[in-house]
């Protein structure tokens, strides 16, 4: 991550939390590829989407060989949610079929709403070296699926980040934290997108909403979670956190230097019909949109670029 361009701001809060929400559930990822041949590795897989809605899907990628990553997203569709690339390294050029364009490195976010469609690529800007980062797909809600199509590119310096007071770093990508807004807010869903950085030893406490459900995946070092005899998440595997009605957050101890991702938000408890980057309630409504894929009525779709 290029830290020069990140400027840390103080905690205006704390988070206060009675009672931590345990791990009930860590989950290894599955090795696979999309796209040209990227290599990554799906953390959030379908079958996770009931227990971890509105969120469908985490992929993180993360790695020095070119080869697992040039080939890239070359165009293809998306309808009915939402993405979020976080890049903590490496250059990643997106281009959309309403002729918009930007490119997203070091640091830096892009979120975009698919809502009623868009055809995109995702292509690497880099001939060799490290390429590491997260896309999250969170669902949007049944009324929401066909509203025009946005996105916002947040360069590193967009994502507000919030120097702990026992030390350490919190980006706030989306919701809030220790009294600092994200660079996103999003209605209905709420999400909190969190990428916490720990130095070995210090603990981390954040405010959870009852109901929300909320995850965290540690993609450096070891935590623990709740009491001193909490679960350990280690480096490369999500811990779900449960739903526990008498917890108000979670408490995360670094037993290293650790870094880890805290996402959360609130279900949708709506039915999802998924087939490949398209989310819909019903299987109706993935005919329709094969059928509008087809006949070319994504491309025509205005996106607009959303301040
Ligand atoms: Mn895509």
């Amino acid at each position: 991550m290029d830290t020069t361009r990140i400027q840390t701001v103080p905690a205006t809060a704390t988070e206060a939390v009675q009672r931590s929400r345990s791990v009930d559930r860590v989950v290894r990822g599955i090795a696979t590829s999309d796209g040209a041949g990227v290599k990554l590795t799906r953390v959030l897989t379908q079958n996770l989407q009931r227990r971890l809605d509105p969120f469908l899907m985490l992929d993180a990628f993360g790695t020095d060989n070119k080869d697992d990553y040039i080939g890239g997203f070359p165009d293809h569709p998306h309808r009915g949610f939402e993405t979020i690339t976080y890049m903590l390294a490496g250059r990643m050029r997106h281009r959309d079929s309403a002729g918009h364009e930007g490119l997203l490195e070091n640091g830096g976010a892009q979120w975009m709403v698919a809502g009623a469609g868009v055809v995109h690529s995702e292509l690497p800007e880099q001939e060799d070296g490290r390429m590491e980062g997260f896309q999250l797909w969170l669902n949007l809600p049944a009324a929401d699926k066909m509203t025009t199509p946005w996105y916002r590119d947040m360069p590193a310096s967009a994502i507000p980040t919030v120097a702990l007071p026992s030390g350490g770093t919190v980006r706030v990508l989306a919701g809030a934290s220790h009294g600092v807004a994200g660079a996103v807010t999003r209605p209905v869903t709420q999400p909190l997108y969190l990428d916490v950085h720990l130095p070995a030893g210090q603990t981390f406490a954040q405010t959870l909403t009852a109901g929300h459900n909320a995850f965290l995946y540690v993609y450096r070092g070891a935590v623990t979670v709740g009491d001193a005899d909490g679960a350990v998440v280690e480096a490369q595997r999500m811990g779900v956190l449960d739903n526990a009605t008498r917890a108000d957050g979670v408490v995360i101890k670094a037993n290293e230097d650790a870094r880890f991702l805290l996402i959360a938000g609130q279900p949708l408890n709506e039915p999802i019909a998924q087939y490949g980057p398209f989310v819909m309630n019903t299987q109706d409504q993935i005919y329709q949109t094969l059928a509008d894929f087809r006949d070319g009525r994504f491309a025509t779709i205005p996106a607009n670029q959303a301040s």
